[in-house]
């Protein structure tokens, strides 16, 4: 028989001694059975004792849970790149598990969460100033989403955070204008051109609550100081007197030519009299 080869004791076949296991308390160095039939043999034996198996493996994972989990998150600052790559197949299966327990989690730890973030921001303004820039496109795109999912609470979100931040948000525009007047400028211009009616109409618009502003201030102001502004009116007319008498003639002649106009006209036909 050829030394560099066995016959396995399960199979009963001959094999090369690579085919078996070393196994140094035999007398020849090497397992009684084949690779192959070993490997079968252990796949049987896991088959059969399966829940046994497990049971023993969580039981072992109870009792030795603390220390496990330690070696594990050593592990992991350790070697930060290695566990995230390790992580990712299952990550990418269980996504929207994930993205769920994610949102769960921000629920229950919002304002902590919102609080160390903030703080953050604060301390690191170039890292957000560069990663805005990196991602404007992306950024954009989600403050419109959210705008024209809710316009109204953006709206109103909006508008108090405005409210609390007037001055410096006045400034920073001022500043912003100044810094791209020509820009601002041409933009405005191809915009005004381009909305020829919708600038006329805005025009028109302002022109009306003006005017309307402007009468009812007077209306108000004669109210309140009838006799005053009587007076005033009175000295005018005064100061006036050729242009009022003229003007009263001719708004006299005018009447005069009217009503002489509708007696005629009553006389030609009786129920064309107005006056009844
Ligand atoms: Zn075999």
């Amino acid at each position: 028989m050829n030394t560099d080869r066995k016959r396995c004791s399960k199979c009963g076949e001959e094999k090369a001694l690579s085919e078996f296991y070393i196994n140094t308390r035999l007398r020849d160095g090497y397992n009684g059975r084949c690779k192959t039939c070993c490997s079968a043999y252990g796949r049987a034996w896991h088959e059969a004792n399966r829940e046994k198996e497990r049971a023993r493996r969580k039981a072992w994972y109870e009792a030795n849970r603390e220390k496990v989990r330690a070696q594990a998150k050593a592990w992991g600052r350790a070697n930060p790149e290695k566990k995230k790559a390790a992580a990712r197949p299952w990550r990418e299966a269980n996504r929207e598990r994930e993205r769920s327990r994610g949102r769960a989690y921000y629920m229950a730890n919002r304002e902590k969460l919102r609080a160390r973030n903030k703080a953050w921001r604060e301390a690191n303004p170039d890292k957000v100033r560069a990663w805005h820039e990196a991602n404007r496109e992306k950024v954009r795109a989600q403050v419109k989403a959210r705008r024209e999912a809710n316009p109204d609470k953006e709206r109103a979100r909006w508008k108090a955070w405005y409210e609390a931040n007037r001055e410096k948000e006045r400034a920073r525009r001022k500043a912003w204008y100044e810094a791209n007047r020509e820009k601002e400028c041409a933009r405005n211009k191809a915009w005004r051109e381009a909305n020829r009616e919708k600038v006329r109409a805005q025009v028109k618009a302002r022109r009306d609550r003006k005017r309307d502003k402007v009468r009812a201030q007077a209306r108000e102001r004669y109210a309140v100081n009838r006799d005053a502004e009587r007076l005033r009116h009175k000295r005018w007319q005064e100061a006036n007197r050729d242009y009022t008498r003229d003007y009263t003639k001719q708004w006299r002649m005018r009447n005069r030519l009217i009503a002489r106009v509708r007696r005629m006209w009553a006389k030609l036909e009786p129920r064309n009299d107005r006056s009844n």
